[in-house]
This record gives structure tokens, C-alpha cells and sequence, in this order.
């Protein structure tokens, strides 16, 4: 027997705590037939928008398409490339090549892990177009520096989202940013629906209506078609599960955040632990805590025999994929993210883990360095 049962998430418990709300909302969306768009769906992006401090809010099928939407939408196609951080997931990379470009990978930066603005500067050329910087595992990327190198370089700037919601920078809302920031509501997100579902939220009215028309067939008025465009939209059943789940999002991510504070005063002495660098990014909403380790692979064994899951975001940075093989990139063209790939361990983090079940993940950590 394990000593211990902590599952890497727990969606269950988030719906049984919810369920009444839940039902009642999924009901409404059936008995008023509003499966694709509709109230439902605009209620929800009103209210995300606000959430964002955003003046438009896209709803979209799913975050992967978020992005592609945006990269679309501000005219990025073949030809272009696209800058992306080495360490993410693959969808970054993919929404760039979905759109008819190029991704470019940057390095990452050695204390938080998301984009190296000092990489992204030696990676930039003529074919430039856009910068998409991701929040990794929660934490803003430097959107101070890379914003900065984005308008001395005549570059679009995109976040990536996905798993950020309700992240600050220097107490700004993301949405502050660049030209658009793109979420994705996949369940086991830090706002997840029950499906799939994305969205793209931007001050900028002209882009919202466009990419709201792409991602209905390019679509004016019923069988009034501008553009071709594609199918991607915010179902009802999302939108409605995702306006009660807003709701709680600040009070989960306050719950995440207690538990990210119970593993760094209980792990912060071991030696050969490296914890999320919290300090310079106070903003940082904890979608993973994902610790750099000594012997990772032990650490993580140990860890499954005491009935402790844990992942690893990322176990292939993306330039050492075999999708991007064709790249023929090495080790050394990405230091930071290589190392990284070999020493990351996510451990359990979500609302419903709560204190104990925390104390026995970092009880189970000093066993093994002990
Ligand atoms: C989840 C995720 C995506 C893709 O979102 P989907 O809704 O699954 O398409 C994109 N980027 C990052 C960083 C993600 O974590």
C-alpha cells in the first residue's frame, strides 16, 4: 500500500463543491437549444473581458486555435516567422505553423524558464513578424523587456495564456500588453470547461471583430461570407459552465497560491531543490509547480511508490521534438531549456489539495533527500 493518495488533479472535487450551479447552468443552455454561440457564450465573454480589464473577449474552440486565430488575424502567413520560447507546450509552435509560418525557438530564461529576452534579441531577423510569449506554468513572462524589444522591432506581440489566467505584471492585468492574449479553457486549465474552449481578449476593436468573423467562417450576416474563415466558436455549454466557474477563479488561484507557499517554506532548505522563483514574479497564479531537482527521475519514482503523482511540463523542449527535427537543432543552440527538460518535476498543485495534503507531498520530498 502507498503511503500517501494525492491524484495530480482533481476535477471531480472542484464539480462536487460547485454541482448544483453546474447542473442548473448546463440545463438552462439545453432548454433554451443556445448550443453554438449565443447568450451563453456572450454572457461568459462579457464577463471574461471584464476579468481581463479587457474591452473585447473572442470566445474560440479551443486555445491552440486562439492563437492561430490571432496570428491570422494580424496577417501573419507564409514567409513570416514567429518567435516562440523552447520550453512550452507544442501548441505554440504548432498555431505558428498552422497559420502558414515559421516558429522560431528562443531560449529560456534559467530562473523562471519563460522567454529569454536576451535570446529573443539575437533570434530576430527580416521575416520577423510577431513575438508570443508565454506564461509558463503560471508565471508572466517579462513582458517589460520583451514588449520593449517587440516595438523597437516593428514585431506583433501575442501571449500566450493558457496557463495564466488571472496573472499581474508589476500589478497590471496581461491584457495591458501587446496586441491580444490568448486563453485556453481546456479542463485541466486554472479556468477549465467541460470540453474544449479558448479565447482571445484585446483592446483593440478592429481585431476583435475580425477575429470573432474568422473564427465563424468569415461571416458578416447569415450566409453573408466577407473571407473564408474557419469554424472554431464557443459553444453554450462552455460558456455557461465557465460564467459560474469565474466566479471562483480569484478564490482558487488565492487557494493555489497557499499551497505554493506551504512548499517553499517546507522545501526551500533541501539542497539540490531549485523552487519557482516567486520573487520577481509576484503575479505568478501557480497553474504547475513545477521545482528543478537532482536526480529527477529517482526523486519522481519515489514519489509514484508513496502514492504521490507528479508530471513533467515540459519532458521534450520543442526544438528537440521530433516534429521540429527538420530544424536539426542541438543541446547547445538551447542550453536553458535543455537542462530544464532533464531536471523538472511538476508537483501536485490545485485549489482543492489543500494544506494537509501539501505537507504531505513536501513530508514525502524530505524523505527522499534525507
Ligand atoms: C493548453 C495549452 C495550449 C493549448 O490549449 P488547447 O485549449 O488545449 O488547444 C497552448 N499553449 C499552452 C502553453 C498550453 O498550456
Amino acid at each position: 500500500m502507498a503511503r500517501y493518495e494525492i491524484p495530480f488533479g482533481d476535477l471531480k472535487g472542484q464539480y462536487l463543491k460547485i454541482q448544483p450551479e453546474i447542473d442548473a447552468a448546463i440545463k438552462k443552455v439545453i432548454e433554451a437549444s443556445a448550443f453554438i454561440g449565443g447568450p451563453f457564450a456572450r454572457e461568459f465573454e462579457k464577463s471574461f473581458a471584464a476579468f481581463c480589464a479587457a474591452e473585447h473577449c473572442v470566445g474560440v474552440g479551443n486555445g491552440t486555435d486562439a492563437l492561430f486565430i490571432a496570428l491570422r488575424a494580424l496577417g501573419i502567413g507564409p514567409g513570416d516567422e514567429v518567435l516562440v520560447p523552447a520550453m512550452t507546450f507544442v501548441a505554440t509552435g504548432e498555431a505558428v505553423s498552422m497559420a502558414g509560418a515559421k516558429p522560431v525557438f528562443v531560449d529560456v530564461d534559467p530562473l523562471t524558464g519563460t522567454m529569454s529576452a536576451e535570446d529573443l534579441r539575437k533570434k530576430i531577423t527580416p521575416a520577423s513578424k510577431a513575438v508570443i510569449a508565454v506564461h509558463l506554468y503560471g508565471c508572466p513572462a517579462d513582458l517589460n523587456s520583451i514588449g520593449k524589444i517587440a516595438c523597437d522591432n516593428d514585431l506583433f506581440l501575442i501571449q500566450d495564456a493558457a496557463q495564466a489566467h488571472g496573472a499581474t505584471i508589476d500589478g497590471k492585468e496581461l491584457s495591458a500588453f501587446g496586441d491580444c492574449v490568448c486563453y485556453s479553457f481546456y479542463p485541466g486549465k486554472n479556468l477549465g470547461a467541460y470540453g474544449d474552449a479558448g479565447a482571445i481578449v484585446t483592446q483593440n476593436t478592429a481585431l476583435a471583430e475580425y477575429m470573432r468573423k474568422f473564427a465563424n467562417h468569415g461571416r458578416k450576416g447569415k450566409y453573408d461570407h466577407q473571407f473564408e474563415g474557419v469554424n472554431s466558436r464557443l459553444d453554450g455549454i462552455q460558456g455557461a459552465v465557465l460564467s459560474v466557474k469565474l466566479k471562483y477563479l480569484t478564490q482558487w488561484t488565492a487557494d493555489r497560491r497557499a499551497v505554493a507557499e506551504i512548499y517553499k517554506r517546507e522545501l526551500s532548505s533541501i539542497e539540490g531543490l531549485t523552487l519557482p522563483n516567486s520573487e520577481s514574479r509576484a503575479g505568478h497564479v501557480y497553474h504547475l509547480y513545477v521545482i528543478r531537482c537532482d536526480r529527477r527521475d529517482q526523486l519522481q519514482n519515489f514519489l509514484t511508490e508513496n502514492g504521490i503523482a507528479t508530471g513533467l511540463h515540459y519532458p521534450v523542449a520543442l526544438p528537440f521534438m521530433e516534429a521540429y527535427s527538420s530544424y536539426g537543432h542541438t543541446p547547445d543552440d538551447f542550453p536553458v531549456a535543455y537542462e530544464m527538460q532533464g531536471n523538472i518535476l511538476s508537483l501536485p498543485m490545485y485549489a482543492e489539495l489543500g494544506q494537509e495534503k501539501a505537507m504531505q507531498v513536501c513530508e514525502a520530498v524530505k524523505d527522499f533527500y534525507s
